[in-house]
């Protein structure tokens, strides 16, 4: 395996991030349950979101930008890690953040706090109006002389997919090393960006190993958004595969919603913490992780067979929960 991607990229996070074996619970689920840590990527707490930036801020740097405008929910982890790399590339990271009845500055707002990210709070649910706002505020830097680049929700955008192509060639050049086949590979899907570079990627590699999405919030369409992200992502790099709708698996495990707490999600939450001292997220990761462990249980993941499951961060949202399961 020697697929190199040709596209500008920044040194933000520290990669590869390890992957390792659940031993306790790959014993209790009868499968070989391994977890890639893109939770220990270095900056800030850790996610899957830097893999993208350093494609996306790559690009921001190319272009002389100065300032980097992003959206999210109001504990976006994807906003907090632009900022984080944005301070770090010194540029200055502007965000518009969904209300949503916020009353307290925890979890990922307390770290925006901390580097002095400018926070915009938009009263509205949908991302459409926060996205308007945003674009407003790029226009009118732009008139004033500055270089705005704006990153649209989660950094799903082509070259932020390209991210996880290049995160799933890690994976499969680790488990070549260790001399192991990948049959599945989980992740948590909001955006889409991860899935369909994950997807993409495995395309290029391997014909044997099935990637599943598991769904944190209700999107429509959301199969044909990751395979346009995953194929835009393809055609970046040059390469000449491309996935087809049948290639995006999808299980829907949102429980009563995006962002609020499931009592399986909850549950995964304190196994994997008690059997193996590993911290998941409220808002993907658990429900991610609770999606894996049924999906075991109802034999979509089969007796013996090698899981990847990628930990994707979001742990700063655990400090803005309350867990009552
Ligand atoms: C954003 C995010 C995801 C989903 O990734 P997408 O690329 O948006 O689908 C999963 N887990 C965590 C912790 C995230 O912050």
């Amino acid at each position: 395996m020697n697929m190199k991607i040709d596209l500008p990229k920044l040194e933000l996070g520290l990669f590869p991030t390890p992957l390792a074996k659940l031993e306790r619970l790959s014993t209790m689920f009868n499968c070989n349950i391994f977890i890639k840590r893109d939770d220990l990527c270095g900056v800030g707490v850790g996610g899957n979101k830097v893999r993208k930036l350093e494609y996306i801020l790559a690009d921001a740097i190319n272009k002389g930008c100065d300032t980097i405008i992003t959206m999210g929910g109001a504990q976006s982890n994807h906003a907090l890690l632009t900022a984080m790399c944005s301070r770090k590339l010194g540029l200055e990271p502007i965000l518009f953040l969904k209300k949503r009845g916020v009353t307290s500055n925890d979890g990922n707002l307390l770290l925006s706090n901390i580097i002095d990210a400018k926070i915009n709070f938009i009263d509205t649910d949908h991302s459409s109006e926060v996205q308007k706002e945003a674009l407003k505020l790029a226009e009118d830097l732009e008139k004033q002389g500055r270089k705005p680049y704006f990153i649209p929700i989660g950094g799903s955008i082509p070259l932020g997919t390209v991210g996880y192509i290049s995160g799933a060639l890690e994976l499969f050049s680790q488990a070549e090393e260790e001399e192991k086949d990948i049959d599945h590979i989980i992740c948590a899907s909001g955006s889409g960006g991860t899935q369909g570079g994950l997807v993409a990627g495995t395309k290029l590699i391997s014909k044997n190993t099935k990637v599943t999405g598991i769904m944190v919030s209700p999107e429509e369409n959301f199969e044909n958004t990751i395979m346009d992200l995953g194929n835009e992502a393809i055609k970046l790099i040059n390469a000449e595969e491309r996935i087809k709708l049948e290639d995006v698996i999808l299980k829907d495990y949102i429980g009563a919603g995006y962002a609020i707490p499931s009592k399986e999600g909850i549950e995964a939450i304190k196994l994997l913490a008690k059997k193996e001292g590993i911290i998941l997220d409220p808002v993907y990761t658990g429900k991610a992780f609770a999606g894996m462990l049924d999906l075991i249980r109802k034999g979509y993941i089969k007796e013996n067979e090698n899981v990847v499951f990628i930990h994707t961060g979001g742990i700063p949202g655990l400090f803005a929960v309350k867990l009552n399961g």
